[in-house]
């Protein structure tokens, strides 16, 4: 069962898709259901935020980079900084997503640099962590979402905790149609959770918001957003398409419907 404190967030990343008029025609096919604890968040391209930001302000949803420089200026070129990002007034920045961390040789060293800049710029940071299919068959999943973690949040106190996301992503699941089994996502983000209650303490990991990403679909979300330790998902492909990330919210918004404990 989803959390009442914590409530469902969904995060829709377009990753490299959607002009602006695209981008324009999802916002204005948008439906965001009224339910408290229900947040929805959009990730566009760097190029898309401005406009996709302005056109959120009239609606519950927040706005979110996909990624963002481990330095607060310089000569980096092709980067984009925390205050400019800031500048936007976005809500919060992606760190080490998959396709970054593979792509673009993001390190773990970089992202707790990256997560310690968007907290002192008040974006919230949602760290992503995950094993690739070798790592799962070789039964390393537990060791490399920890250390992924450990070193990501490096630089964090239990305060900054509750201002943090986590999203588990199994890299065998991103774009792939190949969604994790709900019992094992929420063993992992249970585990994470564990993880966080030893370093930082039981009552911080508490509101620390871990999500699940690979391959959330509306068939498979409510399963997976039942559980205790998902707090709503990373959504690739489902969000990109206003009708089926529509409906990705609804089912959010049904899944606490049903919690005994009216969500703040
Ligand atoms: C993602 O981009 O983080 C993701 C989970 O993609 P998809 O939902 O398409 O697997």
């Amino acid at each position: 069962m989803a959390n009442a404190n914590r409530g469902l967030l969904m995060a829709g990343n377009w990753k490299m898709y959607k002009t602006r008029s695209e981008a324009q025609a999802f916002m204005a096919a948008l439906v965001v259901p009224q339910q408290a604890g229900l947040q929805a968040m959009l990730c566009p391209s760097f190029t898309l935020l401005e406009t996709v930001q302005g056109l959120a302000k009239r609606t519950p949803v927040k706005v979110a980079a996909q990624t963002m420089a481990a330095v607060e200026e310089g000569a980096f070129t092709g980067e984009v900084s925390a205050p400019q990002l800031k500048e936007l007034e976005l809500s919060a920045v992606v760190l080490g997503h998959s396709e970054r961390r593979q792509y673009f040789n993001e390190t773990d060293g970089q992202l707790a640099h990256k997560v310690a800049l968007a907290l002192q710029y008040g974006l919230t940071p949602i760290l992503c962590v995950g094993e690739t299919l070798a790592e799962r068959e070789t039964g390393l999943t537990d060791a490399v979402v920890l250390q992924q973690l450990q070193a990501g949040l490096e630089a964090v106190d239990a305060q900054q905790l509750a201002a943090l996301v986590v999203a588990y992503e199994p890299v065998w699941a991103i774009g792939t149609g190949k969604v994790c089994d709900a019992a094992e996502a929420n063993r992992v983000c249970g585990l994470l959770r564990h993880a966080a209650a030893a370093a930082w303490g039981a009552p911080a990991a508490n509101n620390l918001r871990i999500l699940y990403g690979g391959s959330m679909k509306p068939d498979n979300a409510q399963e997976l957003l039942s559980h205790e330790h998902i707090d709503g998902g990373l959504i690739g492909g489902a969000s990109l398409q206003a009708e089926s990330y529509n409906q990705l919210l609804s089912l959010a918004q049904q899944v606490l419907a049903t919690l005994p404990t009216a969500v703040a």
